[in-house]
């Protein structure tokens, strides 16, 4: 048994009945995040919206003006998950989401032309290929694809569009001798009754249960993107049909038009200036390094030349680093100096370093980590780690300060 949508791909609104409507529950990503939703599950004298199936997604559409969630197969059930009950025996009119359907008619007629010309041109067979939100691939079997094969294939496809040949389907009967003469692949382990035929005139014959465009002219264009190594000694094809190849077409100009005024350059200048630019940073942050090291150097000998330099020794820099700190307190002599140093941004996450006389920075540092809520360790005389927070940097430097002062 067949559903509508695949006796009439075309078919954008049909009238039906409810047959069943049961409490369902559906699990669902969003954002990375498994939840749970809780809705009906509702079966149909027939429908126009594809349950997900041969690498096809699911439609989306209504049951009158209730939304359709999600569309599953059960044995040759579809089921449709929406959010309110419906009432069995009502009569209701399906609607399909067409933009998404028709964009699943494109890539899916797109890939059964890819892999028969994949084939009949290169020997390569498809051993399986999926449907992304952005761009799909077929797995080739093949360890890799060269540039004029690819080119070869898209100038193939394509021309195969021009030609305008007609996509129909046929149902055979499981013992029907053409049944030898198609492929296999993209058809439901659960498929039971006469056999589903998508038949490309003259191309390809292949068993499938997926919609399909009626004439090959209704792809388009196909865009052959390239390839990426696959699964063991397998070649992912990336490609595009149709309408996304005009999406993709927009959404390359919309960045080549910021890239041009970001970069001041056009199009051709683009890796280019690119490369400058990360050249230049790299030998910016080098020198920034130097000069930060530099810097910690001359920050020590300021203190040390300083006759009122008394024992203690504190400074907070935003874009410091560990280095920088070690360098600070290596230069300062700490046996008779406490040093206290934070580096990191002021609402951040940051480093400090204490470093002293051995038995001061003992006693102080855990205090020190408790009022930075930090984490850390310390031996002979270092106690360094990270901080969560610098509020009370200021509290921690007169706590400090109040111990060097109490000094004898
Ligand atoms: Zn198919």
């Amino acid at each position: 048994m067949a559903f509508q949508c695949q006796r009439d791909c075309y078919m954008q609104e049909f009238p039906t009945s409810v047959v069943s409507c049961s409490p369902g529950e559906l699990k669902q990503e969003i954002n990375g995040k498994k939840i749970t939703v809780k809705g009906f599950n509702v079966k149909l004298q027939d429908t126009i919206l594809f349950p997900e199936g041969g690498g096809q997604p699911d439609d989306h559409g209504l049951i009158g003006d209730v939304p359709v969630v999600r569309v599953t197969r059960q044995g040759t059930e579809a089921v449709h998950f929406v959010a309110s009950a419906l009432e069995p025996g009502q009569e209701v009119l399906l609607k399909v989401d067409w933009e998404r359907r028709f964009d699943h008619m494109q890539q899916h007629s797109g890939q059964h032309l890819i892999s028969a010309l994949a084939e009949s041109m290169f020997g390569y067979n498809t051993t399986s290929w999926e449907m992304g939100r952005q761009r799909s691939n077929v797995e080739l079997d093949t360890p890799s694809l060269k540039p004029a094969q690819v080119e070869a294939l898209e100038a193939a496809v394509n021309e195969k569009i021009r030609a305008h040949i007609p996509v129909t389907v046929q149902n055979l009967s499981l013992d029907d001798h053409d049944l030898e003469k198609v492929r296999s692949r993209g058809l439901p382990d659960d498929a039971v009754g006469p056999i589903r035929i998508i038949d490309i005139e003259g191309v390809d014959a292949n068993m499938c249960c997926g919609t399909h465009v009626s004439n090959l002219s209704h792809l388009q264009v196909i865009k052959l993107l390239g390839s990426e190594k696959g699964k063991k000694n397998k070649t992912n094809l990336i490609f595009l049909v149709g309408d996304r190849v005009l999406k993709y077409a927009e959404k390359s100009f919309s960045v080549e038009r910021s890239l041009v005024s970001l970069l001041k350059t056009g199009p051709d200048g683009h890796i280019d200036a690119v490369d400058k630019i990360q050249k230049t940073v790299k030998a910016v942050q080098k020198s920034n390094l130097i000069l930060l090291r530099d810097m910690a150097i001359l920050v020590a000998q300021n203190f040390k030349l300083n006759p009122e330099k008394g024992n203690f020794f504190t400074l907070h820099k935003k874009e410091g680093d560990n280095e920088f700190m070690s360098i600070i307190a290596n230069e300062i002599a700490t046996e008779e100096t406490l040093v206290f140093l934070t580096v990191g941004e002021d609402k951040r996450p940051g480093l400090f370093l204490l470093a002293g006389p051995s038995q001061k920075v003992a006693d102080l540092g855990p205090r020190v980590l408790e009022m930075l809520q930090g984490k850390g360790a310390g031996k002979n005389g270092r106690f360094q780690g990270k901080i969560n927070s610098m509020a009370r940097r200021a509290e921690v430097e007169a706590l400090l300060l109040e111990h060097c002062k109490s000094e004898p």
